[in-house]
């Protein structure tokens, strides 16, 4: 068969997670490499690449409506590739439910992405949801480009097993990407213009390393080496487990200047029952005693989490426990969803599934919960002196907007310019965002 003529241009478009947007990142960088150029917004692509998110069935599910859309007046489609957690967990299956599709590769493969290709374009269709450990990041391109704020995966999988998740199933076990690497990966980023850097992991405190003479690093240890570089001025790091906390991250804390003020540490639920139908492996006072150390080890420490409402068997005395942990907390944001249940998931063969109304009823009033401390939050930030990084314009003119140390959303007005550290006075807060003005 004749193949057809290269793409010349690409579109990528990631959902769902942080990670799902740096491998959305590599997967631009190694196309460009490849000589192909990233399509202007809005204009037709030749390729494109929908990074898919698995974590909800209506996230699952939205990958076959975005195929549909490609669809041209003509009739014909670009080259159409599924990347990410649906092709992992779906694999060939996206293939038969939508032939429009030529390549479908998963999160730990899609180095192999030029090769697949290359093969769609003779004709064939190219499947890869192999699992090697490590080595997509041993043949990926160097960064060439970076944001003012970057991110950056450490560590990969999880072994945790909570009963509701996928991501044991679509993103293989626990890997730690070596220790040079990452400070290799780091100096890039900060020489391409990054001025923070988010470390990256479904468990990112999981992460471990060794030396050169085979001693092991510590995920805190990784921190304070990544503190030396220069002209990096931020360190973050998303999404932690209770379980994988040790003294030397909640000492990090209070030690590294560098390290900001802010740490989502996702709990799900406030009832010890339900913590254990979710396989947790922590109790709810175990995870408040976390927090209280983090706390005395940054008083100033911005605290986030995760929640599910709607698990099945969860009665209202357990969602009340929910909210009971929310007003002991005081987040300054958190994250809320509905149960879904997740295909080959322990817990989508739970009794007790509680019904649709209630779990609407009760994500409502948590969220109502969450708003409000987050609105507390940012009103008690009023007055506050801190550095602002400069992430991109404001809709009004000479508007920017950038981040707080505690991650709050801030703009101000006047000079200045993408990635700069400005000084600000936080003026006055509203639910998502706080105004300032320069000082
Ligand atoms: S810790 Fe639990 S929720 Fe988080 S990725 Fe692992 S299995 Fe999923």
């Amino acid at each position: 068969m004749q193949k057809t003529a290269p793409p010349a241009t690409y579109r990528v478009k990631s959902f769902g997670c942080q990670m799902n947007v740096y491998d959305g990142e590599r997967m631009a960088e190694l196309l460009s490499a490849q000589g192909m150029s990233a399509a202007p917004d809005g204009a037709d692509a030749d390729l494109v690449v929908l990074n898919t998110c698995h974590i909800r069935e209506k996230a699952a599910e939205k990958v076959y409506s975005d195929i549909g859309r490609l669809r041209r007046e003509d009739g014909s489609s670009p080259l159409i590739a599924v990347a990410g957690c649906v092709a992992q967990a779906e694999g060939e299956e996206i293939m038969a439910r939508a032939p429009s599709v030529r390549v479908v590769v998963g999160p730990q493969a899609y180095h192999r992405l030029p090769e697949m290709i290359e093969r769609a374009r003779a004709g064939e269709r190219a499947t890869d949801t192999d699992m090697p450990a490590n080595t997509k990041f041993d043949v990926l391109p160097p960064r060439r480009r970076a944001a003012a704020s970057a991110f950056l995966t450490i560590q990969e999988g999880c072994n945790k097993f909570c009963t509701y998740c996928v991501v044991p199933y679509t993103r293989g076990a626990e890997i730690s990407r070596p220790f040079n690497d990452l400070i290799d990966e780091a100096r890039k980023l900060v020489e391409n213009g990054a001025r923070e850097i988010t470390l990256l992991g479904q468990n990112v405190n999981a992460w471990r390393g060794e030396d050169a003479g085979g001693t092991v690093i510590s995920f805190d240890d990784l921190i304070r080496s990544l503190d030396k570089i220069p002209e990096l001025q931020r360190i973050r790091y998303t999404t932690s487990h209770p379980m994988d906390v040790t003294d030397g991250l909640i000492a990090a804390h209070g030690e590294v200047t560098k390290l900001m003020p802010y740490l989502h540490l996702p709990v799900q639920s406030g009832s010890d029952r339900m913590l254990k139908a979710m396989n947790r492996s922590h109790s709810v006072d175990s995870y408040l005693r976390l927090l209280e150390r983090f706390r005395a080890a940054r008083p100033d420490i911005a605290l986030s989490g995760d929640f599910i409402v709607g698990f099945p068997g969860e009665t209202e005395q357990d969602f009340e426990d929910t909210l009971r942990l929310v007003d002991a907390v005081g987040y300054a944001q958190a994250y809320s969803f509905k149960f879904s249940p997740r295909p080959g998931t322990p817990a989508a063969d739970m009794d007790g599934a509680v019904t649709a109304a209630v779990m609407d009823e009760r994500l409502q009033r948590l969220q109502a919960a969450i708003n409000r401390d987050q609105l507390a939050f940012n009103k008690a930030s009023e007055g506050r002196r801190c550095a602002v990084l400069v992430e991109r314009n404001g809709r009004k003119p000479g508007q920017w907007l950038g981040k707080s140390p505690w991650l709050q959303s801030v703009h101000f007005e006047g000079e200045s310019e993408i990635g700069a550290m400005v000084d600000v006075e936080l003026v006055e807060a509203g639910p998502n965002s706080i105004s300032a003005k320069r000082i």
